[in-house]
Protein backbone atom coordinates (compact mmCIF):
# COMPACT_ATOMS: atom_id res chain seq x y z
CA UNK A 1 0.00 0.00 0.00
CA UNK A 2 1.59 3.11 -1.04
CA UNK A 3 1.80 6.45 0.58
CA UNK A 4 -1.11 7.88 -1.80
CA UNK A 5 -3.64 6.19 0.95
CA UNK A 6 -3.12 8.04 3.68
CA UNK A 7 -4.25 11.70 2.58
CA UNK A 8 -1.18 13.41 3.08
CA UNK A 9 -0.58 16.71 0.65
CA UNK A 10 0.89 16.30 -2.73
CA UNK A 11 4.40 18.81 -1.48
CA UNK A 12 5.10 15.72 1.08
CA UNK A 13 4.57 13.33 -0.73
CA UNK A 14 6.46 14.83 -3.90
CA UNK A 15 9.85 14.77 -1.16
CA UNK A 16 9.10 11.58 0.19
CA UNK A 17 9.14 10.19 -3.31
CA UNK A 18 12.34 12.15 -3.53
CA UNK A 19 14.12 10.61 -0.66
CA UNK A 20 13.01 7.03 -2.53
CA UNK A 21 10.18 5.66 -0.09
CA UNK A 22 7.74 3.99 -1.59
CA UNK A 23 5.88 2.69 1.17
CA UNK A 24 4.82 3.30 4.33
CA UNK A 25 6.45 1.13 7.37
CA UNK A 26 4.03 -0.58 9.60
CA UNK A 27 4.68 2.57 12.78
CA UNK A 28 3.77 5.05 9.57
CA UNK A 29 0.61 3.28 8.60
CA UNK A 30 -0.92 3.06 11.69
CA UNK A 31 -0.13 6.67 13.19
CA UNK A 32 -0.22 8.64 10.15
CA UNK A 33 -4.21 8.40 9.83
CA UNK A 34 -4.52 8.51 13.87
CA UNK A 35 -2.14 12.08 13.60
CA UNK A 36 -4.44 13.38 11.34
CA UNK A 37 -7.55 12.63 12.85
CA UNK A 38 -5.64 14.47 15.51
CA UNK A 39 -5.90 12.07 18.41
CA UNK A 40 -3.32 11.47 20.50
CA UNK A 41 -0.86 9.03 20.23
CA UNK A 42 1.47 5.93 22.55
CA UNK A 43 3.85 4.34 20.30
CA UNK A 44 6.26 1.58 20.95
CA UNK A 45 8.55 1.56 17.86
CA UNK A 46 11.75 1.75 18.37
CA UNK A 47 14.51 3.50 16.15
CA UNK A 48 14.68 2.72 12.53
CA UNK A 49 11.08 2.03 12.10
CA UNK A 50 10.94 5.21 10.26
CA UNK A 51 9.17 6.18 13.37
CA UNK A 52 10.37 10.39 12.63
CA UNK A 53 8.39 10.37 9.33
CA UNK A 54 5.40 9.13 11.41
CA UNK A 55 4.93 11.97 13.49
CA UNK A 56 6.73 14.44 10.72
CA UNK A 57 4.53 14.16 8.12
CA UNK A 58 1.20 14.55 9.86
CA UNK A 59 2.56 17.11 11.55
CA UNK A 60 4.07 18.98 8.87
CA UNK A 61 0.35 18.47 6.76
CA UNK A 62 -1.64 19.71 10.08
CA UNK A 63 0.35 22.89 10.08
CA UNK A 64 -0.01 23.40 6.22
CA UNK A 65 -3.35 22.93 5.96
CA UNK A 66 -3.32 26.35 8.28
CA UNK A 67 -1.56 28.76 6.28
CA UNK A 68 -3.57 31.63 8.52
CA UNK A 69 -1.82 30.65 11.55
CA UNK A 70 2.16 30.34 9.83
CA UNK A 71 4.94 31.74 11.70
CA UNK A 72 3.62 30.70 15.37
CA UNK A 73 5.01 28.03 16.97
CA UNK A 74 2.63 25.54 17.10
CA UNK A 75 4.94 22.13 16.54
CA UNK A 76 7.20 21.12 19.15
CA UNK A 77 9.55 18.15 19.57
CA UNK A 78 11.41 16.92 22.71
CA UNK A 79 14.36 14.89 22.08
CA UNK A 80 16.69 13.91 24.83
CA UNK A 81 20.17 14.28 22.59
CA UNK A 82 21.43 17.20 20.73
CA UNK A 83 22.68 14.32 17.87
CA UNK A 84 18.64 12.63 17.69
CA UNK A 85 17.05 16.37 17.64
CA UNK A 86 19.59 17.21 15.02
CA UNK A 87 18.24 14.47 12.97
CA UNK A 88 14.38 14.60 13.63
CA UNK A 89 15.24 18.66 12.31
CA UNK A 90 16.98 17.12 9.17
CA UNK A 91 13.83 14.89 8.79
CA UNK A 92 11.37 17.95 9.33
CA UNK A 93 13.37 19.93 6.98
CA UNK A 94 13.75 17.22 4.23
CA UNK A 95 9.72 16.23 4.38
CA UNK A 96 8.97 19.28 4.43
CA UNK A 97 10.78 21.34 2.23
CA UNK A 98 8.12 22.29 -0.77
CA UNK A 99 5.53 23.48 2.31
CA UNK A 100 5.95 26.89 3.09
CA UNK A 101 6.90 26.61 6.57
CA UNK A 102 9.60 27.23 8.93
CA UNK A 103 11.41 25.26 11.56
CA UNK A 104 14.51 25.56 13.95
CA UNK A 105 16.21 23.58 16.64
CA UNK A 106 17.39 24.47 20.09
CA UNK A 107 20.02 22.54 22.43
CA UNK A 108 22.57 22.88 24.72
CA UNK A 109 26.31 23.15 23.90
CA UNK A 110 25.99 25.89 21.13
CA UNK A 111 25.87 29.27 21.34
CA UNK A 112 21.79 30.64 22.19
CA UNK A 113 22.07 33.69 20.52
CA UNK A 114 21.07 32.16 16.96
CA UNK A 115 18.54 30.36 18.47
CA UNK A 116 17.13 33.33 20.05
CA UNK A 117 17.33 35.36 16.28
CA UNK A 118 15.65 32.27 14.53
CA UNK A 119 13.03 32.21 17.32
CA UNK A 120 12.24 35.94 16.74
CA UNK A 121 12.19 35.77 13.25
CA UNK A 122 9.31 33.37 14.12
CA UNK A 123 9.05 29.76 13.46
CA UNK A 124 6.08 27.18 12.39
CA UNK A 125 8.07 24.55 14.48
CA UNK A 126 11.10 23.77 17.02
CA UNK A 127 13.08 20.80 17.52
CA UNK A 128 14.67 20.58 21.27
CA UNK A 129 16.33 19.32 24.26
CA UNK A 130 14.54 20.24 27.55
CA UNK A 131 17.25 21.62 29.21
CA UNK A 132 17.74 24.04 26.51
CA UNK A 133 14.28 24.79 26.03
CA UNK A 134 13.53 25.44 29.73
CA UNK A 135 16.85 27.95 29.21
CA UNK A 136 14.72 29.78 26.58
CA UNK A 137 11.43 29.82 28.54
CA UNK A 138 12.99 31.12 31.88
CA UNK A 139 14.83 33.83 29.72
CA UNK A 140 11.47 34.93 27.90
CA UNK A 141 12.96 33.99 24.33
CA UNK A 142 10.51 31.92 23.40
CA UNK A 143 6.61 31.18 24.65
CA UNK A 144 4.73 27.85 23.99
CA UNK A 145 1.24 29.69 24.02
CA UNK A 146 0.35 28.47 20.64
CA UNK A 147 1.42 25.21 20.28
CA UNK A 148 -1.61 22.69 18.93
CA UNK A 149 1.37 19.43 18.55
CA UNK A 150 3.85 18.14 21.33
CA UNK A 151 6.06 15.28 20.41
CA UNK A 152 8.31 13.17 23.19
CA UNK A 153 10.64 11.16 20.64
CA UNK A 154 12.69 8.39 22.84
CA UNK A 155 10.74 9.57 25.87
CA UNK A 156 12.37 6.48 27.72
CA UNK A 157 15.83 7.81 27.31
CA UNK A 158 14.58 11.43 28.45
CA UNK A 159 13.21 9.70 31.66
CA UNK A 160 16.28 7.63 32.06
CA UNK A 161 18.67 11.28 31.41
CA UNK A 162 16.78 12.54 34.47
CA UNK A 163 14.29 15.42 32.31
CA UNK A 164 11.27 14.70 34.40
CA UNK A 165 11.63 18.00 36.19
CA UNK A 166 12.17 19.43 33.18
CA UNK A 167 9.54 18.08 31.45
CA UNK A 168 6.98 18.84 33.89
CA UNK A 169 8.13 22.82 33.92
CA UNK A 170 7.87 23.39 30.37
CA UNK A 171 4.19 21.52 29.87
CA UNK A 172 3.04 24.06 32.68
CA UNK A 173 4.35 26.46 29.76
CA UNK A 174 1.73 25.47 27.36
CA UNK A 175 -1.77 24.75 26.33
CA UNK A 176 -3.73 21.73 27.88
CA UNK A 177 -5.93 21.69 24.25
CA UNK A 178 -3.37 20.27 22.45
CA UNK A 179 -2.33 16.85 20.65
CA UNK A 180 0.37 14.66 22.34
CA UNK A 181 2.52 12.27 20.83
CA UNK A 182 4.85 9.66 23.08
CA UNK A 183 7.55 7.74 21.28
CA UNK A 184 9.31 5.41 22.96
CA UNK A 185 11.38 2.21 22.44
CA UNK A 186 11.08 0.62 25.17
CA UNK A 187 8.10 1.09 27.94
CA UNK A 188 7.73 0.96 31.94
CA UNK A 189 6.00 2.24 35.10
CA UNK A 190 7.83 5.01 34.90
CA UNK A 191 6.78 6.06 31.48
CA UNK A 192 3.47 4.82 31.93
CA UNK A 193 3.03 6.97 34.42
CA UNK A 194 4.24 10.15 32.56
CA UNK A 195 1.75 9.05 29.69
CA UNK A 196 -1.35 9.11 31.94
CA UNK A 197 -0.68 12.95 32.68
CA UNK A 198 0.30 13.85 29.11
CA UNK A 199 -1.86 12.11 27.07
CA UNK A 200 -5.81 12.11 26.43
CA UNK A 201 -7.53 9.07 25.35
CA UNK A 202 -4.47 8.13 23.34
CA UNK A 203 -4.58 5.46 20.61
CA UNK A 204 -1.69 2.66 21.28
CA UNK A 205 0.36 1.74 18.74
CA UNK A 206 2.97 -1.33 18.77
CA UNK A 207 4.64 -2.22 15.71
CA UNK A 208 7.16 -4.46 17.11
CA UNK A 209 6.64 -6.37 20.36
CA UNK A 210 7.62 -4.20 23.17
CA UNK A 211 11.04 -4.19 24.65
CA UNK A 212 12.21 -6.41 21.41
CA UNK A 213 15.33 -5.92 19.22
CA UNK A 214 14.89 -4.97 15.88
CA UNK A 215 13.83 -8.45 14.27
CA UNK A 216 16.06 -8.34 11.31
CA UNK A 217 19.23 -7.85 13.53
CA UNK A 218 21.33 -11.32 13.55
CA UNK A 219 22.40 -11.19 17.73
CA UNK A 220 25.88 -12.87 18.64
CA UNK A 221 27.71 -13.28 21.70
CA UNK A 222 31.70 -13.61 21.58
CA UNK A 223 33.22 -15.10 25.44
CA UNK A 224 36.22 -13.56 26.01
CA UNK A 225 38.78 -12.54 28.36
CA UNK A 226 38.16 -8.47 29.06
CA UNK A 227 41.48 -7.55 29.19
CA UNK A 228 41.74 -9.33 25.49
CA UNK A 229 38.92 -7.16 24.14
CA UNK A 230 40.61 -4.92 22.56
CA UNK A 231 42.87 -7.19 20.78
CA UNK A 232 39.57 -8.62 19.92
CA UNK A 233 37.41 -5.98 18.56
CA UNK A 234 40.05 -5.31 16.02
CA UNK A 235 40.95 -8.93 14.67
CA UNK A 236 36.81 -8.81 13.93
CA UNK A 237 36.89 -5.91 12.14
CA UNK A 238 40.42 -6.07 10.38
CA UNK A 239 39.70 -9.92 9.32
CA UNK A 240 36.34 -9.44 8.48
CA UNK A 241 36.92 -6.75 6.65
CA UNK A 242 34.21 -4.02 8.37
CA UNK A 243 33.83 -0.77 7.26
CA UNK A 244 31.46 1.48 9.38
CA UNK A 245 31.14 0.26 12.84
CA UNK A 246 29.96 1.24 15.86
CA UNK A 247 31.41 0.91 18.82
CA UNK A 248 29.79 1.17 22.57
CA UNK A 249 31.57 1.30 25.30
CA UNK A 250 30.20 2.17 28.69
CA UNK A 251 32.17 5.08 29.76
CA UNK A 252 34.23 8.31 28.47
CA UNK A 253 37.14 7.08 29.70
CA UNK A 254 37.16 3.57 28.47
CA UNK A 255 35.69 5.11 24.83
CA UNK A 256 38.86 7.25 24.76
CA UNK A 257 41.06 4.80 25.82
CA UNK A 258 39.70 2.37 23.12
CA UNK A 259 39.73 4.43 20.41
CA UNK A 260 43.81 5.25 20.82
CA UNK A 261 44.13 1.78 21.16
CA UNK A 262 42.47 0.65 18.12
CA UNK A 263 44.01 2.98 16.01
CA UNK A 264 47.43 2.02 17.12
CA UNK A 265 46.09 -1.15 15.54
CA UNK A 266 45.85 0.52 12.22
CA UNK A 267 41.78 1.19 12.21
CA UNK A 268 41.18 4.46 11.70
CA UNK A 269 38.81 5.61 15.15
CA UNK A 270 37.44 8.25 16.60
CA UNK A 271 35.23 8.23 19.96
CA UNK A 272 32.16 10.63 21.01
CA UNK A 273 30.90 11.31 24.18
CA UNK A 274 29.63 13.97 26.33
CA UNK A 275 32.43 15.38 27.10
CA UNK A 276 33.29 16.22 23.64
CA UNK A 277 32.63 19.47 22.08
CA UNK A 278 29.54 19.50 19.98
CA UNK A 279 31.51 20.52 16.69
CA UNK A 280 34.10 18.11 17.96
CA UNK A 281 30.94 14.98 18.04
CA UNK A 282 29.85 16.36 14.64
CA UNK A 283 32.72 16.18 13.13
CA UNK A 284 33.79 12.85 14.16
CA UNK A 285 29.88 11.58 12.94
CA UNK A 286 30.32 13.14 9.52
CA UNK A 287 33.88 11.20 8.91
CA UNK A 288 32.21 8.35 9.99
CA UNK A 289 29.10 8.47 7.78
CA UNK A 290 31.61 9.92 4.92
CA UNK A 291 33.88 6.70 5.53
CA UNK A 292 36.91 8.43 6.40
CA UNK A 293 36.95 6.57 9.59
CA UNK A 294 35.74 2.84 10.12
CA UNK A 295 34.85 2.57 13.61
CA UNK A 296 33.17 5.04 16.04
CA UNK A 297 33.30 4.25 19.27
CA UNK A 298 30.07 5.70 21.52
CA UNK A 299 28.54 6.29 25.10
CA UNK A 300 25.09 4.94 25.07
CA UNK A 301 23.69 9.21 25.59
CA UNK A 302 26.26 9.67 22.58
CA UNK A 303 25.07 7.50 20.51
CA UNK A 304 21.29 8.04 20.81
CA UNK A 305 19.54 9.21 17.48
CA UNK A 306 22.39 8.79 15.39
CA UNK A 307 20.86 7.38 12.35
CA UNK A 308 23.77 6.09 9.57
CA UNK A 309 21.77 4.44 6.54
CA UNK A 310 22.93 1.51 5.91
CA UNK A 311 25.06 0.55 9.40
CA UNK A 312 25.71 -2.75 9.36
CA UNK A 313 27.77 -3.44 12.45
CA UNK A 314 27.40 -2.59 16.14
CA UNK A 315 29.66 -4.03 18.67
CA UNK A 316 29.19 -3.72 22.29
CA UNK A 317 32.20 -3.79 23.75
CA UNK A 318 30.93 -3.83 26.98
CA UNK A 319 27.42 -4.80 28.09
CA UNK A 320 25.23 -2.13 29.11
CA UNK A 321 24.25 -1.36 32.53
CA UNK A 322 20.71 -0.88 32.01
CA UNK A 323 19.38 -3.30 29.67
CA UNK A 324 17.42 -1.28 27.87
CA UNK A 325 20.17 0.45 26.33
CA UNK A 326 21.03 -2.42 24.89
CA UNK A 327 18.09 -2.52 22.53
CA UNK A 328 18.84 1.38 21.53
CA UNK A 329 22.26 0.23 20.65
CA UNK A 330 21.45 -2.51 18.48
CA UNK A 331 18.74 -0.73 16.91
CA UNK A 332 21.81 1.51 15.16
CA UNK A 333 21.85 -1.27 12.84
CA UNK A 334 19.17 -3.24 10.87
CA UNK A 335 17.28 0.33 10.09
CA UNK A 336 14.46 0.68 8.20
CA UNK A 337 14.56 -3.21 6.67
CA UNK A 338 18.33 -3.34 6.01
CA UNK A 339 19.85 -6.14 8.09
CA UNK A 340 22.21 -6.12 10.67
CA UNK A 341 24.63 -7.37 12.77
CA UNK A 342 25.50 -7.29 16.69
CA UNK A 343 28.11 -8.59 18.20
CA UNK A 344 28.52 -8.38 21.89
CA UNK A 345 31.86 -9.51 23.44
CA UNK A 346 31.00 -10.79 26.73
CA UNK A 347 33.31 -10.94 29.68
CA UNK A 348 32.31 -14.00 32.89
CA UNK A 349 32.48 -10.52 35.04
CA UNK A 350 29.43 -9.40 32.66
CA UNK A 351 27.22 -12.25 32.62
CA UNK A 352 24.77 -10.93 35.21
CA UNK A 353 24.20 -8.32 32.81
CA UNK A 354 23.62 -10.06 29.90
CA UNK A 355 21.17 -11.96 31.69
CA UNK A 356 19.08 -8.70 32.27
CA UNK A 357 19.50 -7.86 28.53
CA UNK A 358 18.28 -11.45 28.16
CA UNK A 359 15.13 -10.56 30.20
CA UNK A 360 14.00 -7.85 29.05
CA UNK A 361 14.64 -8.90 25.32
CA UNK A 362 12.58 -12.52 26.60
CA UNK A 363 15.05 -14.30 24.76
CA UNK A 364 18.70 -16.36 24.68
CA UNK A 365 21.23 -15.05 22.24
CA UNK A 366 23.80 -17.61 20.88
CA UNK A 367 27.04 -17.75 22.69
CA UNK A 368 30.39 -18.45 20.60
CA UNK A 369 34.27 -18.46 20.93
CA UNK A 370 36.32 -17.14 18.29
CA UNK A 371 39.61 -19.59 18.07
CA UNK A 372 42.57 -17.65 19.52
CA UNK A 373 40.61 -15.69 21.99
CA UNK A 374 38.41 -18.49 23.76
CA UNK A 375 38.12 -17.27 27.51
CA UNK A 376 40.08 -18.22 30.18
CA UNK A 377 38.18 -21.17 32.36
CA UNK A 378 40.25 -20.75 35.09
CA UNK A 379 39.14 -16.84 35.38
CA UNK A 380 35.41 -17.84 34.61
CA UNK A 381 35.03 -20.20 37.51
CA UNK A 382 37.51 -17.49 39.64
CA UNK A 383 34.62 -15.28 39.13
CA UNK A 384 31.76 -17.57 39.59
CA UNK A 385 33.52 -18.51 42.91
CA UNK A 386 33.78 -21.98 42.26
CA UNK A 387 36.61 -23.79 42.49
CA UNK A 388 35.74 -27.49 41.51
CA UNK A 389 37.93 -28.69 39.37
CA UNK A 390 36.16 -31.72 37.61
CA UNK A 391 33.44 -29.18 37.28
CA UNK A 392 35.93 -26.92 35.66
CA UNK A 393 37.86 -29.61 33.43
CA UNK A 394 34.03 -30.92 32.45
CA UNK A 395 33.50 -27.16 31.45
CA UNK A 396 37.36 -26.79 29.64
CA UNK A 397 36.65 -30.12 27.53
CA UNK A 398 32.78 -28.81 26.22
CA UNK A 399 34.36 -25.68 25.62
CA UNK A 400 37.64 -26.44 23.53
CA UNK A 401 37.15 -30.05 22.36
CA UNK A 402 36.47 -30.21 18.31
CA UNK A 403 37.73 -28.32 15.53
CA UNK A 404 38.54 -24.86 14.97
CA UNK A 405 36.16 -22.69 14.17
CA UNK A 406 33.70 -20.57 16.61
CA UNK A 407 31.59 -22.78 18.76
CA UNK A 408 28.50 -22.34 19.73
CA UNK A 409 27.27 -22.70 23.32
CA UNK A 410 24.17 -22.56 23.10
P1 LIG B 1 13.69 6.46 12.09
O1 LIG B 1 13.14 5.23 12.72
O2 LIG B 1 12.72 7.57 12.01
O3 LIG B 1 14.99 6.88 12.73
O4 LIG B 1 14.02 6.12 10.54
C1 LIG B 1 15.01 5.20 10.17
C2 LIG B 1 15.40 5.31 8.70
O5 LIG B 1 14.33 4.87 7.87
C3 LIG B 1 15.72 6.73 8.24
O6 LIG B 1 16.95 6.67 7.53
C4 LIG B 1 14.59 7.11 7.31
O7 LIG B 1 15.04 7.95 6.27
C5 LIG B 1 14.15 5.75 6.76
N1 LIG B 1 12.70 5.68 6.41
C6 LIG B 1 11.67 6.20 7.09
N2 LIG B 1 10.49 5.90 6.48
C7 LIG B 1 10.80 5.17 5.38
C8 LIG B 1 10.01 4.56 4.35
N3 LIG B 1 8.67 4.63 4.33
N4 LIG B 1 10.65 3.89 3.36
C9 LIG B 1 12.03 3.81 3.38
N5 LIG B 1 12.82 4.35 4.32
C10 LIG B 1 12.23 5.03 5.34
Amino acid sequence: MGFSTLNLNQNLIKAITQQGYQEPTPIQLEAIPAILNQQDVMAGAQTGTGKTAAFALPILHQLASAPERQGKLRALVLTPTRELAQQVAKSFESYGQYCDLTMTIAYGGISIKNQVDALKAGVDILVATPGRLLDHLVKGTISLDDIEHLVFDEADRMLDMGFIIDIKRILKRMPEQRQTMLFSATFDDAIFNLSKTLLNDPILIEVNDRNTAASQVQQTIYCVDSDRKRELTSYLIGSRNWQQVLIFTRTKQGCDALAKEMCKDGIKTQSIHGDKSQGARERALSEFKEGKIRALVATDVAARGIDIDQLQYVINYELPYIAEDYIHRIGRTGRAGSSGIAISLLSSEENYLLEAVESVLDTRIAQEWIPGFEPDLNKVFDNKNNSNSAQKKRANDRAFGGNNKSRRRR
